[in-house]
């Protein structure tokens, strides 16, 4: 049997489930697994090189970047309010170039691509200068990731000659 999620004291309130609960440890994951998508804020371009991303932030950003160009490019009104949506909209031109660098870099790895987006629907503006964090901190982030990001790629360009 399960343990129980809450455990009432002798007064009859319950108390919080207490900080290492195994039951409550794998029920966090499960809704992170389920929900954290949708509601951790978890959509997002890079601003960096897709050279310096592994393969699972390249092609979940990739594949972020269709789902985001179709609510912006057909009016849908998914994710309307989230920050990485409003700061593409009238900038579907630098959303565009953002996808041709995406999925150079597919290429240049091997992966076929057969999603290209419509060249006529790239209006706006073609720069995107407007950040949820700035490219330092988007760093720091993947940095932090258990991915295997080549950031250190970004050190030796960055080196002096
Ligand atoms: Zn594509
Ligand atoms: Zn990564």
């Amino acid at each position: 049997m399960l343990p129980a999620a809450a455990s009432r004291s002798p007064d009859g309130r319950e108390r919080p489930i207490r900080p290492g609960n195994a039951f409550a440890a794998a029920l966090d994951r499960a809704l992170r697994r389920a929900f954290g998508a949708v509601y951790a804020g978890a959509m997002r371009i890079w601003d960096i090189a897709p050279a310096l991303l592994c393969q699972k932030h390249l092609t979940g950003e990739h594949r972020e970047l269709h789902g985001l160009w179709n609510i912006l490019s057909q009016g849908k009104r998914g994710y309307a309010n989230h920050p990485e949506t409003r700061r593409w909209r009238d900038r579907l031109a630098a959303l565009y170039a953002r996808h041709e660098a995406l999925s150079n870099e597919m290429a240049r790895r091997g992966y076929a691509h057969a999603s290209p987006l419509d060249p006529e629907l790239a209006t706006g503006a073609s720069v995107q200068d407007a950040y949820v964090d700035p490219p330092a901190e988007q760093l720091r982030l993947l940095r932090a990731k258990p991915c295997r990001c080549p950031l250190d790629e970004e050190d030796r360009q960055e080196a002096p000659a």
